[in-house]
């Protein structure tokens, strides 16, 4: 089950919670060489990593270095010539790249996260003995097509087109934007529509040289400037029947699968970066001196220190929670993959702005490497899904689940249910009492197994948990259906859902540490306590937001300014 749409049905599924995940042995067995291999080969390179990022360029003879590493081979089986590591060994992979260069996090991360998935997750037999051993050894590089210039968070309206010939092979015609390694690829899984009865959208694998596939030139972007992005063109190209994906008409799913199994390596390199970030900060509040004194020692600048070292813990407890769940086989993890990405972008951004304040005019000059990481890190919230469309993507999968339960609840007080004035509070009442009687969530604390320095945290999330359940049931009542529509009630719910699971995470892994003896587990401890006050903080606002707000106001704003195109005052 989701634990995410569990809390937002009252429920905390503690066993898929505590204990906090470990590492396969066999991942840890062969982790340390990796990162040791990836430390030695990018760690000479930061002087070249500055001049492609201004030059925007990767150059042939650093790829072949990747491949020499392997990095192209991480999560394929072993059986086909690849290292076969698990989601969590590869989000450690990546994070350790991303502490050296996002560019190069980012061609690694493109092949295995989603250019080549689509082959892992869905490829028959023959398929996977036919390209996985050459993606393994990085003699194909791959890259993923889904969007266009008129499908980007719509990607369902997508409008590249495959054609059935009478021979069963397909003719594949479009053009795709943004595709990160686009100019290197020699394999692309492209989405397209097919006209057949089964309609829809369908996966294929095709060949970078095959007659008709093009890219277009190396797009100038803000940052992530060295990686490829380029447009790809497939021009009436011929696709054999046995380079469909899957099924007819099954590519939406296959798109979506690939996503969410792939955010945990975003997630990873985000982890990397604000660990990157935090080292930078320590040795500028060490080493600059004002009024006499190292900047480190005021309450401002070690404010900022510990905020980034809280929103690592938590970002890293998170991505590794849901990577788990992914090499554990769980089915249902679409919504904290969403969460792990959410969280993890936005807090090395955060962190990002913060790290450039402490070092404050140096933290601006291209001397240093801050306003590269600023501008490296702009990306995450926006691709692989942005982040807007994935809180509602959040609150509405929970809410649809809750709906399902809530049908229940409708056929049992029928009559009370139908009258909207009467039924309501006698409705909201009723809810809460069962959603109590039915979890124990609320007056009986559920998460039992605690250090009792972090019991208080966790009443913190049973309390909250109790909350969004009961918020969500009035919301579906009140709105039903139309639910989706209300945008700015479904962003606070995601954003409660992301504060309960993120701070559980972290609250389950200081845990571990305590247990462990861990010899900084204090520390961990404090963490978890203090993201839990500022979730608290947060939570409220939230909760009482979608109740008082000023939506209504902000959005005939909007109106008025969208109707101008402009802002219409002046003070002359
Ligand atoms: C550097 C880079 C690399 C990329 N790599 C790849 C790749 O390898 N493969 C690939 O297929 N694509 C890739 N993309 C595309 C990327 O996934 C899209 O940019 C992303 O999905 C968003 O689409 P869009 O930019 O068209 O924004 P739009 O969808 O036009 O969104 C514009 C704004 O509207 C918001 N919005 C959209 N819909 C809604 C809604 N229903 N409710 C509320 N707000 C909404 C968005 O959150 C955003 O703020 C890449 C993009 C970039 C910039």
């Amino acid at each position: 089950m989701s634990v995410v749409k569990s809390l937002v049905a009252g429920r905390i599924l503690e066993e898929q919670l505590f204990p906090y995940p470990r590492l396969r042995d066999k991942d840890r067995e062969v982790l340390g060489a990796i990162l040791d291999a990836i430390d030695q080969f990018l760690a000479p390179k930061h002087a070249d990593f500055k001049r492609w990022d201004r030059d925007a360029e990767q150059p042939a003879e650093f790829i072949q270095g990747l491949r020499d590493l392997g990095l192209f081979g991480l999560i394929i089986p072993e059986e086909h010539g690849g290292i076969g590591l698990s989601n969590a060994a590869y989000a450690r992979v990546l994070g350790q790249s991303s502490t050296h260069d996002s560019s190069s996090t980012l061609t690694i991360g493109a092949h295995s996260s989603i250019g080549m998935k689509g082959l892992l997750l869905f490829g028959t037999a023959e398929q996977k003995a036919r390209y996985l051993p050459k993606l393994a050894s990085g003699e194909m590089i791959a890259a993923f097509c889904l969007t266009e210039s008129g499908a980007g968070s719509d990607a369902a309206s997508i409008r590249t087109r495959a054609e059935k010939n009478s021979d069963g092979s397909w003719t594949l015609s479009g053009e795709k934007i943004w595709i990160t390694n686009g100019g290197i690829a020699d394999l692309y899984t492209v989405f397209a529509r097919t006209s057949s009865p089964q309609g829809k959208i369908t996966a294929f694998i095709v060949e970078a040289a095959w007659p008709g596939v093009s890219h277009g030139a190396h797009e100038d972007k803000m940052g992530i400037r060295a990686s490829s992005t380029t447009t790809v063109n497939f021009a009436q190209v011929r696709v054999p029947a046995e380079n469909l994906l899957d099924l007819e008409g099954k590519g939406f799913k296959v798109a979506m699968a690939i996503l969410n199994n792939g955010r945990t390596g975003l997630g990873g390199g985000a982890v990397g970066g604000m660990k990157t970030l935090i080292g930078l900060s320590s040795a500028q509040a060490n080493s600059r001196k004002q009024f006499e004194q190292p900047i480190g020692d005021f309450p401002l600048i070690r404010e900022k220190i510990s905020q980034m070292t809280v929103d690592c813990f938590a970002a890293e407890s998170a991505v590794y929670m849901v990577a788990h769940y992914i090499d554990s086989g769980y089915d249902d993890y679409s919504v904290e993959a969403a969460i792990s990405k959410i969280f993890a972008s936005e807090a090395l951004q955060r962190g990002a702005y913060e790290a450039l304040q402490i070092a404050a005019g140096n933290g601006f000059m291209r001397e240093y490497p801050y306003e590269q990481i600023t501008r490296d890190c702009r990306i995450l919230t926006i691709f692989e899904g942005t982040n807007e469309v994935l809180r509602l993507y959040i609150a509405l999968s929970a809410l649809k689940d809750l709906g399902r339960s809530l049908g229940d609840l409708k056929a049992a007080v029928d009559g009370i249910f139908n009258h909207p004035i009467k039924g309501f509070g006698v409705l909201s009442d009723y809810a809460e009492r069962r959603l109590t009687r039915a979890t124990g969530v609320g007056r009986d604390k559920i998460l039992t197994e605690l250090p009792p320095s972090l019991r208080e945290t966790a009443g913190i999330y049973e309390r909250y948990t109790v909350e969004i359940a009961r918020v969500s049931d009035v919301l579906l009542r009140r709105f039903g259906r139309s639910i989706a529509d209300q945008q700015c009630a479904l962003k606070r719910i995601a954003d409660i859902a992301i504060d309960l699971f993120v701070g559980l995470c972290a609250t389950s892994r200081a845990a571990a540490l305590v247990r462990q003896s861990d010899k900084d587990a204090a520390h961990a401890t404090a963490i978890a306590r203090v993201f839990a006050q500022q979730a608290k903080r947060r939570m409220a606002n939230n909760l009482r937001r979608i109740e008082r707000n000023e939506d209504e106001e902000m959005n005939q704003l909007a109106g008025f300014i969208l109707d101008k195109g402009h802002y219409p005052w002046d003070v002359i």
